[in-house]
C-alpha cells in the first residue's frame, strides 16, 4: 500500500481538508502515477455535497488527472516509467457487456467504475485525483502528448472529452454550423475543438461578458440569450447545438434553432425533468440527444487531436489550500475557465 497526501471532504457540509489515503499495491496490470495536476470539475462539488446521492466519507474527488508514471506492474505493456499520462472520469468497467466489448466503456451497462465515489472491483470506494498518487489499471490510463502544456492538460480528461465525443459522433467538420450553449469549463473546450474541426461556431451565453474570450477561442459569432430576440433570430440555423448548461432552459426555443436533421445534445445535466413539445421535433426532423463523457479510445483520440491542433484549456492554477475558495467561485461561474490544483502543494495532514 502507498500512503499519500490528499485533500478530502469529511462530510457533505464541511470544507475539504488535508488528509492521507491508501492506494492499493500494484497488481500485474496496474500503473502507479505521481499526480502533477488535478482539475476541478463541477461534478466534484455535486458529489462531495451529496447532491447526486449519498456517498461514503471521507471522499477525495477529482477526475481530471495528469501525472507521470512512477512504477508499473509486471504485465504492463501500454505505459512505461516516466511517461506523461492522464486519468479521466472512469478507472474500470465490466469489460463484458455489449457496450464494453464495442469499446464504449463509458456506456458500460453495469456502470463503469467512477474515478471517485465509485465501487472498485475489490469492493473499495474509489478516491480521486486531489492526491499525490493514484493506482489505475493500465488500459484506463491515457497517453498525454508532451506538446500540450503540462499544467493545462488535466481539464481535457473530463471537459475536453465530454465535448469532443459528441462533436466527433455527429461528424462536425468544415461546413458544420455548431452552437455552444454556455461558455464555462465545458463550453470553452467545445468552442476550441469545434473550431479546430473546421466548423462555424456560435456561442450562446447569458450575457456578452465573455464575448472577447469566446472570439479568441475560435467562435465566429457570439450572442446573449438574455436578449429575447436572439433565439428567434437564429431559428433553423444550426446543425448541432451542444448544451453545456446544467440549469433548466426552454427546450422548444432552443430546438427551434436547429436546421434540417439538426441535433441538440445535452452534456450539461439539469436535475429536473424538462418539458418538450414533440411538434418542435417534427419540424426539420430534429433530434434531442444526450452524451456522457467518452470512451477510452475516443479520449486518446481527443488528446492526440488537441496536441496536433495546439489546443489546451484555459486554466487558473491554484494551491491545494485554495480548493474550498475555488469551489465557491465555480458555483458563481467565476472562473476562466477551469481551476487546476498543483498537487505539489498538498499539505501533509497534521
Ligand atoms: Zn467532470
Ligand atoms: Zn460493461
Amino acid at each position: 500500500m502507498y500512503t499519500v497526501n490528499a485533500y478530502a471532504a469529511p462530510s457533505a457540509t464541511e470544507p475539504l481538508e488535508p488528509t492521507t489515503i491508501e492506494r492499493r499495491d500494484l497488481g500485474p496490470k496496474d500503473v502507479l502515477i505521481d499526480i502533477a495536476y488535478a482539475g476541478i470539475c463541477h461534478s466534484d462539488i455535486h458529489t462531495v455535497r451529496g447532491e447526486w446521492g449519498e456517498i461514503v466519507y471521507p471522499q477525495v474527488v477529482g477526475h481530471e488527472i495528469v501525472g507521470t508514471v512512477a512504477e508499473v506492474g509486471s504485465e504492463v505493456t501500454l505505459h512505461a516509467v516516466g511517461d506523461r499520462v492522464g486519468v479521466g472520469c472512469m478507472v474500470n468497467s465490466c469489460r463484458e457487456c455489449e457496450n464494453c466489448t464495442a469499446g464504449m466503456e463509458n456506456y458500460c451497462l453495469k456502470g463503469n467504475v467512477g474515478t471517485y465515489a465509485g465501487k472498485d472491483k475489490d469492493g473499495t470506494i474509489t478516491q480521486g485525483g486531489y492526491a499525490e498518487k493514484i493506482v489505475v489499471v493500465e488500459d484506463f490510463v491515457l497517453r498525454v502528448p508532451e506538446s500540450i502544456p503540462y499544467e493545462a492538460a488535466a481539464p481535457l480528461l473530463c471537459a475536453g472529452i465530454t465535448t469532443y465525443s459528441p462533436l466527433a459522433h455527429w461528424k462536425v467538420g468544415p461546413g458544420s454550423r455548431v452552437a455552444v450553449v454556455g461558455l464555462g469549463g465545458l463550453g470553452h473546450m467545445a468552442v476550441k475543438i469545434a473550431h479546430a474541426m473546421g466548423a462555424e461556431v456560435t456561442v450562446l451565453s447569458q450575457t456578452l461578458s465573455k464575448k472577447e474570450d469566446g472570439l479568441k477561442m475560435g467562435a465566429d459569432h457570439y450572442y446573449a440569450t438574455s436578449d429575447p430576440e436572439t433565439l428567434k433570430n437564429l431559428r433553423n440555423s444550426f446543425d448541432l447545438i451542444v448544451n453545456t448548461v446544467s440549469a433548466p432552459l426552454d427546450l422548444d426555443a432552443y430546438l427551434r434553432m436547429l436546421a434540417l436533421d439538426g441535433t441538440m445534445v445535452n452534456v450539461g445535466a439539469p436535475p429536473e425533468a424538462l418539458p418538450l413539445h414533440v411538434f418542435t421535433l417534427f419540424a426539420n426532423r430534429r433530434t434531442f440527444a444526450g452524451s456522457s463523457i467518452g470512451s477510452i479510445g475516443e479520449t486518446q483520440e481527443m488528446l492526440d487531436f488537441c496536441a496536433e491542433h495546439g489546443i489546451a484549456p484555459e486554466i487558473e492554477l491554484i494551491d491545494a489550500s485554495q480548493i474550498n475558495e475555488a469551489y465557491e467561485r465555480v458555483l458563481k461561474s467565476d472562473v476562466r475557465y477551469r481551476f487546476v490544483i498543483d498537487t505539489a502543494t498538498l499539505a501533509p495532514a497534521n
